[in-house]
Formats: structure tokens, C-alpha cells, sequence
């Protein structure tokens, strides 16, 4: 579906941070390869063994907190996962056209908020390889919210600490089940993206406006 968007009736965008603004590759590569083989070479798991069961243990907290916590994960394999990040953050960038729609969002009249299931330490890493934090007014965890986004009380919540009317609201998110969980909640304006990760296929967006760069809706 191609996007449109009315910009004269969006006061607050809301932006998620990685696979919308930031190469979803760095996350899935970490998670799905490089964190499974550490994990088996300090268990004498053969790679494969500890990819699957990596797998089983992700699948079970997929869309909560816990999936997004670097202390859970850190206390279940028994090793430091923000210290292991740190070993592929090279491959931390952005998005095609991300930075440039940033810019022009922070020179309007915008009120810009990063809205990131991203634990605190994380979006520091994050910040630190991109000066992403400086187009936005506030950056909101979903670990400060307690709340992770596919859960509808994130957005009461959210409402709370930010202030914005969901008619006048644009949410821009590559997880369909927060844009779903938004979208409940009354968020008028929703988009995702074609391809979070700029080394796997086109994700399937089904009932959503998607777009594939942010050249798609540069104002
Ligand atoms: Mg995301």
C-alpha cells in the first residue's frame, strides 16, 4: 500500500527507532547469529543446537518487556549481552533517507518523540555511533513506561508523559503488532516499513500504508 500522508493535520510523529530510522540487520544479526554462537561456544553447544534453542526461548517472550531487556537476557545466558553488542556495533547505521526526514521534521513545527521498546543502555550504544538524539524532543523506553509498545497500556501511559491528541498523531513503526496495539488505542495516522532490514526481504505489511524509504513521504 502506498502511503499518504496529510501533513497539515499532524502535530506529534512519534518514531520508532530500530528497523524504522535504524538498520534492523544490526538487531536480527546480533540476536539471530552472532549472540547464539557466543552463547554455544561458552556452553559446548554446537552452533545450530544453540541457534534453535535461542530460537524456543526468544518465541516465548516475543512482544513483552522481558524480549527487550538486556538484564533478562544478561541473567538467562549468563553473560554480559550489552558488552557482546558492543563486539557488531559497526554495523549500527541508518535507513536510506532516515536522517535526511529528521532533519526536516526538526526544523518544523513538529513535536518529534522517539518511541523505542530499545532498553536505556541500548539507545546510549545507539546514540553514541549516530547523534540520532538530537532531532528529537523526547525519547521515550518503553523500560521507563514498563510497558512494552504491543501492549495497549504503553500508549495510556505514554499519553500521560507526552501529551498528544491521536487525531493529530503520526505513528511511524516497522512491528505491525504495536501499529495493531496503536491503532486500538485511537492513533489516527499510521505508517511501517517495506524492508527494516536492508539484508532480508520485504516484510509482508498487510493492513498498513508502508513505505520503503523515508523519500516516500519527505515533505
Ligand atoms: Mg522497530
Amino acid at each position: 500500500m502506498k502511503a499518504n500522508i496529510n501533513w497539515k493535520s499532524i502535530k506529534t510523529v512519534l518514531l520508532d527507532m530500530d528497523g524504522t530510522l535504524l538498520d534492523l540487520n544490526f538487531d536480527n544479526y546480533f540476536w539471530q547469529e552472532y549472540l547464539p554462537i557466543h552463547w554455544g561456544s561458552l556452553n559446548n553447544i554446537d552452533a545450530l543446537s544453540a541457534k534453535k534453542q535461542l530460537r524456543y526461548w526468544y518465541a516465548k517472550e516475543v512482544g513483552t518487556l522481558s524480549w527487550y531487556s538486556l538484564d533478562f537476557w544478561t541473567e538467562r545466558l549468563n553473560f554480559d549481552v550489552l558488552e557482546l553488542k558492543s563486539d557488531v556495533q559497526h554495523l549500527i547505521k541508518y535507513r536510506p533517507h532516515a536522517e535526511t526526514f529528521l532533519q526536516r521534521l526538526n526544523e518544523s513545527d513538529f513535536f518529534v518523540v522517539m518511541v523505542t521498546n530499545a532498553h536505556e543502555d541500548l539507545i546510549k550504544m545507539k546514540i553514541e555511533k549516530t547523534n540520532i538524539d538530537i532531532f528529537f524532543d523526547r525519547i521515550i523506553s518503553a523500560h521507563t513506561i514498563g510497558h512494552a509498545k504491543e501492549e495497549e497500556p504503553f500508549w495510556k501511559k505514554l499519553q500521560l508523559e507526552v501529551p498528544f491528541n491521536c487525531d493529530e498523531t503520526l505513528l511511524i513503526d516497522d512491528n505491525l503488532m504495536v501499529l495493531r496495539a496503536a491503532r486500538k488505542y485511537g492513533i489516527r495516522n499510521l505508517l511501517t516499513i517495506e524492508k527494516p532490514d536492508s539484508l532480508r526481504p520485504e516484510q509482508e505489511t498487510a493492513e498498513f500504508d508502508a513505505i520503503y524509504s523515508f523519500q516516500d513521504i519527505i515533505f
